[in-house]
């Protein structure tokens, strides 16, 4: 088990998500990091082996990472050691598309052969690293990130929750989960997601627990539920 909370709103994101990934400690974790995404739609990625503390103090408690829409993970390693590269999140090729997972997907190992056939690489020994590269190979097609998260699910086999960052989306995510928890969180001119409620307690009473299947798209101000049909 391991930890996912989203945020998109005016405030700044890093220090919601590190107060949220606190909350979630009890879960377990080897290692975290957080990618945030600023207005102009640029994603940076921050990662840390080991306590939530050490990812808090390389960035000033959030403060070094500005942006108002982010996504934060604490991992417990099922494919690859705990380790800086292998924390999530974790980046598609290009750097345009940035995921947490929570899970693990089964047939990552075809996956990956078939994307190195494509001409992506990989960075990292995870199973994840597969869904930011079909995410990726998929959007470079249909140049629609809901089309795209749809076709690369309809690929990937096993346990996920997911949160999805891209770059020609600023202020907008999405969110989807199969087997493993995830919950929607309803602000006033923000929203959030998580694994558990306690993560989003401070700031909101109004969540809605996702079902296997589900998709959310959402920005600060609105969140369209889909599900599996
Ligand atoms: N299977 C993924 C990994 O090993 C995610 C693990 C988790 O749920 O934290 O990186």
């Amino acid at each position: 088990m391991c930890g996912i909370v989203g945020f998109t709103g005016a405030a700044q994101a890093a220090p919601i998500l590190l107060d949220g990934l606190a909350k979630l400690e009890y879960r377990g974790y080897d290692s975290a990091g957080m990618a945030v995404q600023n207005a102009a739609g640029k994603i940076e990625v921050v990662k840390a082996k080991g306590r939530l503390k050490v990812l808090s103090e390389m960035t000033d408690g959030g403060s070094a990472v500005p942006g108002s829409c982010g996504i934060g993970h604490t991992r417990w390693a099922t494919h690859g050691e705990p380790s800086v590269i292998n924390a999530h999140p974790h980046y598609s090729r290009d750097q345009k598309i940035a995921v947490v997972h929570n899970g693990i997907i089964e047939n990552f190992l075809p996956l990956k052969e078939f994307l190195l056939k494509q001409g992506k690489t990989f960075r990292s020994e995870t199973d994840t690293e597969v869904i930011a590269n079909l995410l990726e190979y998929y959007y470079e097609q249909k140049n629609d990130l809901r089309k795209a998260v749809r076709l690369t699910l309809g690929r990937i086999e096993g346990s996920y929750a997911l949160g999805i960052l891209c770059a020609d989306r600023p202020d907008s995510m999405i969110a989807v989960k199969k087997d493993s928890p995830l919950i929607f969180g309803f602000g006033e001119g923000e929203n959030f997601i998580a694994s558990d409620v306690p993560a989003i307690l401070p700031y909101t009473r109004s969540v809605v627990y996702l079902n296997d299947g589900d998709m959310v798209v959402f920005t600060k101000n609105a969140a369209q539920f889909y599900d599996a049909n």
